[in-house]
């Protein structure tokens, strides 16, 4: 706590007045989370189980209101602050990094989630969709982790940095040349920024989630209809399809990627960087369809 109280002062240039809030400890308490995209889906299910342990979240999403609620929903600003920020935008990202720190004294946990899935054959694929699709995803969780990496190391507190990848970055899913290109590169990110932070006890991890339907906006957007068709199933029936070509025969829900970046950073792999953790009950262990 002294440390980041020191650092806050000399990094940010404030004045003990000018700071909102005092750090309160907590169990998993010590920590501040940052969860990109924690509007909806995946985000906000992190952003819950990290808030659940103890943690000070930041709901940092491109949609304001959404980000509002769910901060509301965490507990309101002793426990969540909602911060609009585009992860495409270097100053907004600093803005919401600066706006962590002044709610609860620092940063010391990241959540690369925020994402859009543009998802079609190669030849329908225009260079308009391939940018969007990697400027979110890719070039905003290389800039959300460098600012990460600027506020963790000033701190010399350590801290983690979590990438909700996708089984898509290592297995070639259909008509998702531009989609599964950037999860690939968010899967090297991992690895990259693991051996370039590991000194400053920064640890960088991924977790490749695979066919959460239920609650993701994603799917409800147009890739569920994308995805059924693709399938050859009912959009509705899409949830249940999924459970049913995994080894475990169950649905994947938001609750079980939080619970995956929960173990990853809730204390007990202090040991562990560079890995990935799937969460998709099983489909890539095995050839079924
Ligand atoms: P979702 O649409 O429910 O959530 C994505 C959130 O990201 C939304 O709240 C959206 O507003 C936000 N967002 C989009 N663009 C943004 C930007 N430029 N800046 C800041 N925020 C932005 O979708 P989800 O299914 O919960 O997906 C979350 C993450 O999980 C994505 O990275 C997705 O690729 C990944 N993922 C999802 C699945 C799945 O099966 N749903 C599988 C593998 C990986």
């Amino acid at each position: 706590i002294e440390e980041r109280e020191k650092f806050r002062i000399e990094y940010w240039e404030l004045e003990e007045a000018k700071l909102r809030r005092m750090p309160k400890p907590k169990p998993l308490a010590t920590r501040i989370a940052l969860v990109t995209g924690a509007g909806s889906g995946i985000g906000r299910a992190i952003a819950r189980r990290l808030a659940d342990e103890g943690a000070c979240v930041v709901v940092a999403d491109l949609d304001a209101q959404r980000a509002a609620s769910v901060a509301e929903e965490l507990g309101g600003p002793d426990r969540a602050v909602a911060v609009t920020v585009d992860v495409t935008e270097e100053e907004q990202i600093a803005a919401a990094f600066r706006e962590a720190l002044l709610a609860f004294g620092g940063v010391d946990l990241v959540v690369n989630n925020a994402g859009i899935s543009i998802s079609k054959p190669l030849l329908e694929t225009t260079a308009g969709d391939w940018d969007l699709q990697h400027a979110i995803m890719a070039r905003g969780s290389f800039l959300v982790s460098r600012e990460a990496a600027r506020v963790m190391t000033a701190q010399r507190l350590g801290g983690d940095i979590v990438y909700i990848a996708s089984k898509n970055g290592v297995f070639a899913g259909p008509n998702n040349i531009a989609y599964g290109a950037t999860k690939a590169d968010q899967a090297h990110q991992v690895r990259l920024l693991a051996a370039e932070l590991g000194e400053h006890g920064i640890r960088v991890n991924g977790v490749n989630p695979d066919g959460v339907v239920r609650g993701s906006g994603i799917f409800a957007g147009g890739w569920g209809a994308q995805r059924a068709a693709v399938y050859g199933v009912e959009e509705e029936k899409l949830g249940e399809f999924y459970a049913q070509r995994t080894l475990l025969k169950r649905e994947v829900l938001p609750e079980h990627v939080a619970n995956a970046v929960f173990a990853l950073t809730g204390g007990e792999l202090s040991h562990t960087t560079g890995l990935h953790v799937p969460v998709d009950a099983g489909v890539p262990a095995a050839f079924l369809r």
